[in-house]
């Protein structure tokens, strides 16, 4: 048997995913991570009872996950026990102001007319064109590799883009359908998954609202870590070989053929290099300068998507008045999207998320204990410092227990923060992002990073600073449509 060697860099969604793809090519498979575990940005640690998922909280998009075990044979129900979220979300506007967000459509169409007559029927008009597009966005254009105008050059496909709102704000689209404040509120949520304001983000992403609303909020039981825990199963009975703390330091260059990686420990020789780490950490830190596509210019005007302060909470009793997602958008978001977008400073008046999938999910607290995430998104690249943490943590806290209507701070076990110092030590991220680069019109597709190095042959890279983007599902897809093109460019190998 010839084998093709292929290194992947980072064990992250992406990179289990293009890793796993490519063994089952026949390419002989090793990862290397810097991390003592797999997961990346979707880690997770256990504590005093506790199991917090350090990034990802919502499953989304579940026919992404089931499309991916199912090309190796295999199924999610193999891995993990999905259940269905209903409600699917609370969205919290005020004190005793709030609203479950029923799974059933039937019932949101109820509360939308309760909201604003008529819009019901213009909620369904509004999910029959994003159906449309997740139909074209999700199964043609995201599996494209960005790399050519050429990939888009079929007449039925420039008509399906043209059809799809590529250049209408999404802004302006949600407005055309409805004007109740608290429904734009609700449907403009989706859209922050992609890094980037309403104003700036095309209305092709009106797909995210079909997401929502038609397939649903998911969650396996667990944790999300049970996701990543099935797919480096997968990735291991299809050879491909996990080595931790391997921190890569150099990517050896000659010619322009990457030749060796060299970690902190070791040097690998290899064919194929697919880099899943933060493409800017390994553009600027890992390659010699003459062999880096863009530019440090380039890198400072992409638009960034936002990074985090997050809070891991064990709480000492069971909470009231909290659902396993809610979003508290009880300030004024215009003032905060201008501190993460426009004047990058940490938040006056910050809207804020909570997770608690102990209300679902027994295993991941203490019998009669609350597991909590808070998170508050921030612009990335500000000063992080433990004063600023703190001071947040009071804020939050304030307001959480007022409109929860309980105390919990004094009922608090275990708490952590993690923050810009940290994505940067744990995953070394870009101005300490956590969610990569922003999904917005001039960041789309063509005009990402591209998924092939420029100037090294046998260089490619994947996850959500290239295509197609920021979020577990396209992570996951990036990781496959990355693993296509090396096949094309460096074939299988042959088994004889
Ligand atoms: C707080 C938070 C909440 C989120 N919430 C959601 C959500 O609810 N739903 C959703 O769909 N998405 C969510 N996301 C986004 C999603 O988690 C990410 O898009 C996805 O996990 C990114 O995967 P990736 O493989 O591109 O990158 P990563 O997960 O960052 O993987 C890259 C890997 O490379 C490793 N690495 C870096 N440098 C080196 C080096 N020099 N040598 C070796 N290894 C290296 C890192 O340690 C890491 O393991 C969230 C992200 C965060 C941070």
């Amino acid at each position: 048997m010839s084998e093709k060697n292929v290194i992947v860099i980072g064990a992250g969604f992406s990179g289990i995913s293009a890793a796993t793809s490519l063994a089952d090519q026949g390419y002989q498979v090793t990862v290397l991570e810097k991390n003592s575990t797999p997961g990346g940005r979707a880690r997770s640690f256990n504590t005093q009872g506790f199991t917090f998922d350090m990034g990802p909280s919502w499953y989304w998009m579940p026919d992404v996950f089931e499309s991916y075990f199912q090309k190796f044979g295999k199924s999610t129900a193999d891995y993990y026990n999905l259940v269905r979220l209903d409600p699917s979300y609370t969205v919290v506007f005020g004190e005793d102001d709030f609203v479950d967000v029923p799974a059933s459509l039937d019932e949101l169409k109820a509360l939308f007319e309760r909201w604003e007559p008529g819009s019901a029927h213009q909620l369904h008009r509004f999910l029959e064109q994003a159906a449309y597009k997740y139909e074209v966005g999700i199964n043609q254009l995201v599996y494209k590799p960005g790399r050519s105008v050429t990939e888009f050059m079929n007449l039925r496909l420039l008509l399906d883009v043209l059809r799809m709102d590529v250049f209408q704000s999404f802004h302006k689209h949600i407005r055309r359908y409805f004007s109740h404040p608290k429904i734009i509120k609700l449907m403009e949520f989706p859209i922050l998954f992609l890094g980037a304001l309403p104003e700036n983000t095309p209305a092709l992403y009106s797909l995210m609202n079909y997401a929502d609303i038609s397939l649903g909020t998911w969650y396996p039981m667990g944790g999300m870590y049970k996701i990543i825990e099935g797919m480096v199963q997968l990735a291991e009975e299809k050879g491909v070989v996990f080595k931790y703390n391997q921190d890569v330091q150099e990517i050896q260059v000659n010619q322009n053929i990457a030749t060796r990686i060299v970690t902190t420990t070791d040097v690998f020789e290899t064919d194929v290099i697919v880099a899943s780490a933060d493409y800017h950490h390994v553009e600027k830190n890992l390659l010699p300068a003459q062999f880096q596509s863009y530019s440090s210019e380039y890198w400072d005007t992409r638009v960034m998507a936002p990074s985090s302060l997050i809070f891991y909470l064990g709480v000492n009793k069971r909470l009231k008045n909290l659902r396993h997602h809610s979003l508290f958008f009880d300030e004024d978001f215009g003032p905060h999207a201008n501190e993460i977008y426009t004047n990058p400073k940490w938040p006056t008046k910050p809207l804020f998320y909570v997770s608690a999938p102990s209300v679902t999910d027994d295993s991941v607290a203490p019998a009669g204990c609350e597991n909590l995430f808070i998170l508050i998104p921030v612009a990335p690249g500000l000063q992080d410092t433990e004063e600023v943490r703190e001071k947040y943590y009071n804020l939050v806290m304030d307001r959480l227990e007022q409109l929860t209507n309980q105390e919990i701070r004094g009922s608090v076990l275990y708490k952590r923060s993690y923050a810009h110092n940290d994505f940067i030590h744990d995953y070394n991220a870009f101005k300490g992002n956590a969610y990569g680069l922003a999904n917005t019109l001039l960041q789309t597709a063509l005009l990402k990073p591209s998924l092939k190095s420029k100037k090294v042959k046998n260089l490619y890279y994947t996850g959500q600073l290239t295509v197609p983007g920021p979020g577990v599902p396209p992570s996951l897809i990036s990781g496959q449509v990355v693993a296509q093109e090396v096949a094309k460019e460096f074939k299988a190998p042959v088994v004889i």
